[in-house]
């Protein structure tokens, strides 16, 4: 079984089916996670069934449970779940009702017993510290929750299973299965890949864990919510909290209210701060090219990242350009956002990143260059003298902010 997250991953989990069918050709092959769930709900080009054998969409424990029943005969293709496979030369989709499901607090913890540690490579490959965190250093991969418990934001898959169905354990039981997965592997680090944990577990994990004397070192992904206070942080860092990544966008509050993103620019900066006062290392997502965003606001949302580094309220940040994805609220209204698909036309594979005309907003792209090369200089603690026109080969307006924005929103 493959569980590819992202579109990076396929072509290398095609290689490897390609290999297992060519010199292993009875060993069956599986397909689930996150690019699957994503991109592959509208399947309907066979090709794909040259190298696997089943694709599942959404929570893999069903699917695949009912796909090992049917492999070892005990039941027929009709009773597979939300699995396609190829039937007469097309592709169709098996999906028995009621599926079986298995809420998050009853899962076991996960198992990784076995896997060649010692084996492992070391990837120093970029300089950003955030980044070296997800690819270097083996970590226990855990979730606390399933799902988002805000599951609001207008660019985001909240119209699919593994956002919108929120499900959560308690500190106990996650405690309990940290011990598990430490015994099992003897590592003590570990990263809660949830895709956005809840401060109230948090907080509970944290108590939890200091009251077992467990030592262990974690790091999730959070939205900036006010709940984080300082002395929430503390209490999170002296349980081993060395790090959190969250959404900050477009660093704009008129865009981040479109998003409805929950938060504003001032509470992003207290609270990054209240991280940042007890060491934990914050990694902001920044975001370029929402829908209607001006060249004002390109320039405005990059002072305020400056200013956000200068004030050490973060320490890492990437920029992605923003794109609209078809299971998003605004990939299903665009007309809402000010936008218009402009496709791309379905040829029964992939089906997930769409191509738009943004009429009232900047020329997006080619600010690219300039976004990423200021904030490198940021990320390297300097360049925080310059202006903004200073990173752009073209004239860029000056910021509308204050330079004392975030330090005012700090007091
Ligand atoms: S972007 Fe993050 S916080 Fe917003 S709905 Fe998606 S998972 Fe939740």
């Amino acid at each position: 079984m493959f569980h590819d997250s992202f579109p990076g991953n396929l072509f290398a989990a095609l290689r490897c089916s390609q290999f297992i069918k060519q010199f292993f050709p009875k060993i069956k092959i599986a397909f689930g996670g996150g690019y699957c769930n994503t991109e592959l709900r509208s399947l309907n080009d066979p090709r794909i069934f040259d190298f696997v054998d089943f694709i599942s969409l959404d929570d893999g424990e069903g699917p695949l449970l009912k796909i090992v029943e049917y492999l070892n005969g005990n039941v027929g293709k009709d009773e597979l779940e939300r699995t396609f496979i190829l039937e007469n030369h097309l592709v169709v989709y098996k999906n028995k009702t009621p599926n079986t499901i298995y809420h998050h607090r009853d899962l076991p913890a996960p198992d990784y017993s076995g896997l060649p540690f010692d084996k492992y490579l070391s990837f120093l490959d970029v300089v950003n510290p955030m980044h070296r965190m997800w690819t270097d250093y083996r970590w226990n991969k855990l979730t606390i929750s399933h799902g988002c418990y805000w599951k609001q934001c207008t660019f985001c898959d909240v119209n699919l299973d593994y956002i919108s169905n929120y499900q959560i354990t308690t500190a106990v039981d996650l405690a309990n299965k940290i011990e598990q997965i430490i015994e099992q592997t003897g590592i003590t680090g570990f990263h809660f890949v949830d895709e956005a944990a809840p401060p109230k577990i948090l907080r509970a994990l944290s108590e939890e864990l200091i009251l077992r004397k467990l030592k262990i070192t974690w790091w999730t992904n959070i939205r900036f919510e006010k709940t984080f206070s300082l002395e929430l942080c503390e209490l999170m860092a002296k349980s081993g909290c060395i790090a959190v990544t969250g959404g900050l966008e477009v660093a704009s509050d008129r865009l981040l209210a479109k998003m409805k993103k929950g938060v504003d620019v001032g509470q992003v900066a207290r609270v990054t701060n209240n991280f940042s006062k007890h060491n934990i290392l914050v990694h902001a997502y920044l975001m370029f090219g929402f829908p209607t965003e001006t060249e004002q606001e390109t320039i405005d949302s990059l002072e305020i990242v400056r200013q956000l580094f200068e004030q050490n309220c973060i320490q890492s940040a990437y920029w992605h350009q923003f794109t609209t994805t078809i299971h998003s609220p605004i990939g299903k209204n665009p007309q809402d956002f000010g936008i218009k698909i402009t496709g791309p036309i379905f040829k029964g594979f992939a089906e997930n990143d769409l191509f738009h005309e943004d009429p009232t907003g900047a020329n997006h792209p080619k600010y690219s260059k300039g976004l990423n090369k200021a904030l490198n200089s940021y990320l390297n603690k300097s360049g925080f003298e310059k202006e903004m026109q200073d990173w752009f080969e073209f004239s860029v307006p000056a910021t509308s902010h204050s330079k004392d924005l975030i330090e005012k929103s700090l007091v």
